[in-house]
């Protein structure tokens, strides 16, 4: 399947030609359309299998054609260590490099300073999120960030996440975000505690299997 199958915005198809992606990969061909729908997801992909495209690409599309608030957050991804953070924040500047996309990572730094630096941009509001749970909820908790307009929920490898003792950072943010939103879940392997948080996130999701 071709990128320009999925009528992506021009500014998009130019990233994505520059990344040097020639063809979708299965499970770009399978999410990218319910995606663009605004349909919820549930899929399970390994690392490896372009998943992080599968839905930056169709985020940045949507944000693409929206009249959004610029100092709010339209979308969060939530990941579960601090290099998959950067591995995606950088993705994503290299899929949305000719676009107007704003995006912020935030998973601390190891020195005060970095907290300073992410409460800074958070005050000041971006289309894209890329967080750890842990960091969020802190900042989250500072009452500095702006969740009442987000659109977009994004949890990456969740089950690495609820490995690593993530379950109350994440259930304490989406508590905090707007009930009507679209969500989106992926994760390697989909043992029942992934059912049964995906059942408590997801409203009639497409489940996709790669
Ligand atoms: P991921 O599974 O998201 O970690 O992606 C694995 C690698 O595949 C990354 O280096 C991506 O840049 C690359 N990639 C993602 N989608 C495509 C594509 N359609 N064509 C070629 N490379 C891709």
């Amino acid at each position: 399947m071709n990128f320009t199958d999925f009528n992506f915005d021009a500014r998009l198809l130019e990233g994505i030609q520059a990344s040097n992606y020639e063809t979708a990969t299965p499970v770009q061909a399978q999410v990218i359309p319910h995606i663009l729908a605004g349909k919820d997801i549930i899929a399970s992909a390994q690392t490896g299998t372009g998943k992080t495209a599968a839905f930056l690409l169709p985020l940045i599309n949507r944000i693409l054609g929206e009249n959004n608030d610029p100092t709010s957050i339209t979308a969060m991804v939530i990941v579960p260590t601090r290099e998959l953070a950067i591995q995606i924040a950088q993705h994503l500047e290299g899929l949305s490099y000719f676009t107007s996309i704003s995006s912020i990572a935030v998973y601390g730094g190891g020195d005060g300073n970095a907290f300073v630096q992410e409460k800074k941009a958070l005050s000041m509001g971006a289309d894209i999120v890329v967080c750890t749970p842990g960091k969020m909820m802190s900042h989250i908790k500072m009452g500095y960030v702006k969740l009442d307009h987000l659109k977009y929920l994004v949890l990456d490898e969740a089950d690495r996440m609820l490995d690593m003792g993530f379950y109350d950072d994440i259930n304490f943010i989406i508590k905090h975000l707007p009930a009507k939103r679209q969500n989106l879940l992926f994760s390697a392997t989909m043992p029942p505690k992934i059912r049964a948080l995906a059942k408590s996130i997801l409203q009639q999701p497409e489940e996709v299997n790669i």
